[in-house]
């Protein structure tokens, strides 16, 4: 999978956290690949089982650049409303915990938001995420979240801007700052058109620097040097990479 998306272009890696079980792996390719870094973060879906003294264990690597996955995400809350509001509740004292965790440890956090635009932007805003910024990974279109932008947070474009479905996306693309545009995978998921149904991999995000170079009428090398110097704004370790 490396050889694949070095061939293509690709020239690092950012292996965000989820499960902390998962953690041992990307720190064992991190060490191997030169190129390859990774994040510590708690899902929304696994903030019952957040530990933060774990996340504190693993920071501390050189390898890891970025505190995510962590945010919000209101898509699959239980039906009871006791349990729903318990899990609301949980959801954002894990984001809130992290985000406090980024600045003290002074890294960039990649957050997930989904069905949750007005709480996220809420907690990030009242917490001063400022400070450390971020990326807003897989953005999910919302015009509210495009103020964020003014608060050194960045937008992860992946495969969804080649589906054709895609339309929200595709008509804020051109409303958010072009110094604020990265491109990621979220793979396995979300494979580019027309590899659809494939696992998604790196190598596909030319397919993505593709289809935003023709949104935004630019060429496919301005999109390749806008978003590899965006990535490296924020995540400097990405600057050692040549
Ligand atoms: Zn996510």
């Amino acid at each position: 999978m490396i050889q694949n998306a070095r061939s293509c272009g690709v020239k690092a890696f950012l292996i965000p956290g989820a499960d902390p079980k998962d953690l041992p792996k990307a720190i064992q390719l991190s060490e191997k690949y030169d190129e390859v870094f990774f994040a510590v973060g708690v899902h929304p879906y696994d903030c019952e089982n957040y530990n933060l003294s774990l996340l504190e264990k693993y920071v501390t690597h050189p390898k890891c650049i970025a505190v995510g996955e962590c945010g919000l995400d209101y898509f699959r809350l239980p039906k009871d409303n006791e349990e729903k509001k318990k899990n609301i509740q949980l959801q954002k004292e894990v984001f809130i915990s992290q985000i406090q965790f980024a600045k003290k440890v002074q890294k960039p956090l990649i957050v997930h938001i989904r069905d949750a635009s007005n709480d996220s932007k809420t907690i990030l805003m009242e917490h001063d995420a400022k400070e450390v910024g971020g990326v807003l990974h897989c953005f999910n279109a919302s015009e509210h979240l495009l103020e964020l932008s003014n608060h050194n947070f960045y937008f992860g474009i992946g495969g969804v801007i080649t589906f054709k479905n895609a339309k929200k996306l595709i008509e804020i693309l051109p409303k958010i700052a072009q110094d604020k545009i990265i491109i990621e995978t979220d793979g396995p998921y979300l494979t580019p058109h027309p590899f659809r149904g494939e696992r998604n991999e790196p190598k596909y995000t030319n397919n993505i620097a593709q289809r935003i170079a023709e949104i935004l009428n630019l060429s496919i090398e301005d999109i390749e040097n806008l978003t590899t110097s965006n990535a490296k704004k924020l995540f400097k370790e990405f600057s050692s990479i040549n």
